[in-house]
């Protein structure tokens, strides 16, 4: 079974932590051992785990990414938002998380993270745990 929650996405770039979202997902499940896949199913938002302590990295990350593939280039997507699809591809849509006495196994500074490149807008994210 596949569950899923919405994130409403205010700026056009951001970072947003969602371990708590998907911890809850994770514990009501009633698997104890397995793995959760966190998926995001579009073309210009990515899912990433980094730290979740200093909010200055959050705000590195996205300068820097910025810097790495500027909004305006020598694009050909008519959309004008080739930056966002190419920001999207770098992070992933997805990551893997082991889920161990019915919570995800991160470390102390470790969180989940939604990254808008293209927004605002209404975002899906999809959870799947699957059992040992
Ligand atoms: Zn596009």
């Amino acid at each position: 079974m596949i569950e899923s929650f919405t994130v409403n996405t205010k700026t056009r770039i951001e970072m947003i932590d969602i371990t708590s979202s998907v911890n809850k997902i994770v514990s009501s499940s009633g698997i104890k051992s397995g793995l959760c896949v966190v998926y995001v199913p579009h073309t210009t938002a990515a899912v990433t785990i980094n730290e979740n302590a200093d909010r200055c990295v959050q705000h590195d990350m996205l300068n820097d990414l910025k810097r790495l593939i500027p909004l305006s280039g020598r694009y050909e997507h008519l959309e004008g938002n080739s930056d966002a699809h190419m920001k999207a591809s770098l992070l992933g849509q997805s990551e893997t998380i082991i889920v161990e006495k019915e919570r995800l196994v991160l470390g102390t500074w470790q969180g989940i993270f939604f990254c808008e490149f293209d927004g605002g807008r209404t975002r899906k994210v999809c959870i799947k745990i699957m059992q040992d």
